[in-house]
């Protein structure tokens, strides 16, 4: 039998980019200016006029009797946030290049605005291709003159096109840290923290707001994901792995490879990782990219009485602050499991332990 490949998932074949010395990029940055200075990825072939049927067509059965549906129907978020086929990936793509993209660059980074295209499902199911979304975005940009916002827009393809060529050079990437130093690291197991995390009930609203939405939606925006992440591996010394398995059962958009590269960044044991000494504190972050609480309240709601001032460390409160906004911590929301300052001398100590960095 001819076997034939054609990439159609990629903007380009793993092998084309390339290193001076011919290896695989290890680098974000080159590797995306290497894609953007590329020749064009080509066009997307048109769809054909016709696709002759088989003569005869196998043994079958209808799709209802493989039972593919949950029996209890805990869908109905996700129902509502996502329009999945074809038709809803183009409608999705052309609504955010005609609203979205202006404002791409400042907004990208922040969970309460909707400043992502959301296109993550329809790009791992192949609703849509990154080529397709690529010369659209192109000519758009090109009757707009708004090159600038575009390139923001194609560098995130770019993430993805580096995660894709990554795990092609690496494939034991998704079970294995690409740093070999990390395979030593003194994770912790702890049944009862990991589901205090994933049920988005660690006592701090940023966490909690960011695991409720993929709950809720099975999609978590870029920085949440970062940031529960960086919680999970940093502040509850939990492996990485623990965390991209949840995120594979939960995520509508759940990819091999972007998960492993999410995964393996947050942790630091990756390619281009932040260094794991670079620990987030969720108090920070969350004042940072949802500064007026918006998207804690959305998803957090027995917090959404509090002042913006103590909506990101409600242990901190004054207990006549907490009582008129209805709050009773470890009966309506929980304390925090676990001090973030103890947590991240923990985790330096680890740190050091196997790499003797960290201190
Ligand atoms: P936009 O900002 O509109 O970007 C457009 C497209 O670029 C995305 O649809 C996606 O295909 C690609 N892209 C953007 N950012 C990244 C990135 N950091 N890495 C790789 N590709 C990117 N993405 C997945 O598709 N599936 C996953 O399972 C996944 N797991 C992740 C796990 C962690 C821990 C982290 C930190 C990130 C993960 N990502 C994953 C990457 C990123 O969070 C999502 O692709 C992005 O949030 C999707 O939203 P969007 O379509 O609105 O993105």
């Amino acid at each position: 039998i001819a076997v034939e490949t054609f990439n159609a998932s990629l903007l380009f074949g793993p092998g084309t980019i390339r290193t001076r010395s011919g290896g695989p990029f290890r680098v974000f940055t080159p590797f995306s200016r290497a894609c953007l200075a590329a020749p064009r990825p080509p066009r997307p072939m048109a769809a054909p006029s016709r696709i002759p049927a088989p003569r005869r067509w196998p043994g079958s059965l209808p799709l209802d009797a493989l039972e593919l549906e949950p029996r209890i129907d805990w869908t109905a978020g996700i129902r509502m946030a996502w329009e999945p086929g074809e038709r809803g990936a183009l409608r999705r793509l052309r609504a955010f290049l005609r609203g979205g993209v202006p404002a791409y660059p400042e907004r990208r980074d922040r969970p309460d605005a909707a400043g992502t295209s959301r296109l993550s499902p329809h790009l791992h199911f192949g609703e849509i291709g990154p080529r397709q979304i690529w010369h659209e975005a192109v000519a758009h940009a090109e009757r707009q003159r708004g090159a600038e916002d575009v390139r923001a827009f194609l560098r995130q393809l770019c993430w993805r096109e580096f995660a894709h060529h990554l795990l092609h050079h690496f494939p034991r990437s998704a079970e294995e840290p690409l740093r070999a130093a990390y395979a030593a690291f003194p994770w912790r197991r702890s049944p009862a923290l990991l589901a205090a995390w994933q049920r988005g009930a660690t006592g701090y609203p940023i966490i909690d707001a960011g695991m409720r939405e993929l709950w809720q939606t099975g999609w978590l925006h870029n920085r949440a994901r970062m940031i529960v992440a960086s919680f999970l591996v940093k502040d509850l010394l939990i492996s990485w792995l623990e965390g991209a398995r949840w995120f594979w059962d939960t995520l509508v958009d759940a990819d091999l490879a972007n998960n492993t590269l999410g995964w393996q960044w947050a942790a630091g044991c990756g390619a281009d990782a932040a260094p794991y000494f670079r620990i987030f504190n969720p108090v920070l972050q969350g004042r940072k990219w949802d500064p007026h609480g918006d998207y804690v309240r959305r998803f957090v709601p027995e917090l959404a009485a509090l002042p913006d001032a103590w909506i990101y460390r409600p242990w901190q409160a004054p207990a006549g602050v907490l009582e008129r906004a209805g709050v009773r911590l470890g009966a309506t929301y929980p304390r925090p499991i676990v001090d973030h300052q103890q947590a991240r001398s923990a985790a330096l100590a680890a740190l050091a332990a196997v790499t003797g960095r960290g201190r």
